[in-house]
């Protein structure tokens, strides 16, 4: 949608003939591998680029080889691993919790005390919204958890007692300039994001530049072209990195109606090697996501400076199938309109 008035035109490929997408351009309805469709979807274009960090990176490698592709892959190799993504933070001195691998049964006991318990095991690979990961109390709630996991590669992280959760949006040009969202604060029920508040309250000016720092220390080292997310723990004045999202973001999703410039529009200004726009907010908003079922519309948009986004997906147990985004003036307004979007969204699960 972020293209239309643009210009730009879209193709897209998504493996389902019910893809919202197909109202904006040309579908292409194939898995997000297959080389025949990764061809026929990629055919005379100017750039390719993707909104998913599970799509395979080898398809976006084939992709590489005939047209540009940004972000450039590397950077799914690494959001795909959670202990690739760790030891890359690391490497480049951004702070994470405490971390080890786990290879095998075998090493269950000595990641655990390594890292401290409790402690949280999850999935090396395909985890998400809280899916593939266990909190655990002590070594042997830890053996049971690499069976309940399937007994796949793991990777045990200290159990953060954080103040909350903030992330950080950022953006690289082709040229390298960067822009950076003010940081958002992020509220999860379930290991699903509920609510994200933009400008996040109370962040002193050294946290936004630590933040700032973050995101800019991961684009450059991915030499990264396009919008990605940091989702960060916020712990006694200081932030730890949990996770990179190579693509927009849930929690970026107040940007359409909240910022200058949309991360969605961001994004492609990015990947079209076009000029960056202003990140700052106008005034404040949040965006309060609507899982499981959609509110009456009707009782959405009765409160002042609401803004309702039907993902047209089916409702489902824990699904997140539209948001809603709420702007307003001053703190104390946007608190008040908050309630009561929330008062009509009957979170599932
Ligand atoms: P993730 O899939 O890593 O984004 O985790 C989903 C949610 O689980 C996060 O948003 C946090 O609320 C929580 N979580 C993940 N890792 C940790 C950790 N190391 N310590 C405490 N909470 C965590």
């Amino acid at each position: 949608m972020a293209a239309l008035p643009l210009g730009v035109e879209a193709r897209f490929l998504d493996p389902s003939p019910d893809a919202t997408a197909r109202a904006l351009g040309e579908l292409i309805v194939g898995e997000l591998g297959d080389e025949r469709a990764l061809e026929r979807v990629t055919a005379g274009v100017d750039v390719a680029t993707y909104e998913w960090e599970g799509v395979p990176a080898a398809g976006a490698r084939f992709v590489e080889a005939r047209v540009p592709v940004r972000p450039a892959p590397v950077a799914l190799e690494v959001a795909q691993d959670r202990l690739v993504e760790k030891q890359t933070f690391a490497r480049l001195g951004i702070p994470v919790a405490p971390f080890a691998a786990i290879d095998g049964p075998d090493d269950v006991t000595r990641a655990v005390e390594q890292v401290g318990l409790p402690a949280r095991l999850k999935t090396r690979r395909g985890g998400y919204d809280g899916k593939g990961q266990q909190l655990v109390r002590t070594v042997d709630d830890a053996r049971d958890a690499w069976q309940k996991l399937g007994g796949v590669p793991l990777i045990a992280e200290a159990d953060v007692a954080f103040d909350r959760e903030l992330s950080v949006l950022a953006a690289r040009g082709v040229d390298g300039t960067t822009a950076c969202y003010p940081l958002v604060e992020n509220e999860h029920a379930h290991g699903i994001l509920r609510v994200s508040r933009a400008p996040a309250p109370q962040v002193e000016h050294a946290r936004q530049a630590e933040a700032e720092s973050i995101a800019t220390r991961l684009l450059d080292d991915l030499d990264y072209v396009g919008v990605l997310a940091v989702e960060l723990f916020e712990c006694g004045g200081s932030l730890l990195a949990n996770e990179v999202a190579p693509r927009v973001h849930n929690s970026g999703h107040w940007t359409i109606e909240g910022a200058v410039t949309s991360q969605f529009e961001q994004h492609l200004r990015a990947v079209l090697g076009w000029p960056l726009g202003d990140a700052s907010a106008r005034g404040v908003a949040a965006m309060v996501n609507c899982v499981g079922a959609l509110p009456d519309p009707a009782d959405v948009l009765a409160v002042p400076g609401a803004h309702l986004h039907d993902y047209e997906k089916k409702p489902r147990r824990g699904r997140k199938v539209g948001h809603v985004t709420v702007v307003a003036d001053d703190d104390d307004t946007l608190t008040e309109r908050v309630a009561r979007v929330r008062a009509l969204q009957h979170d599932d699960g």
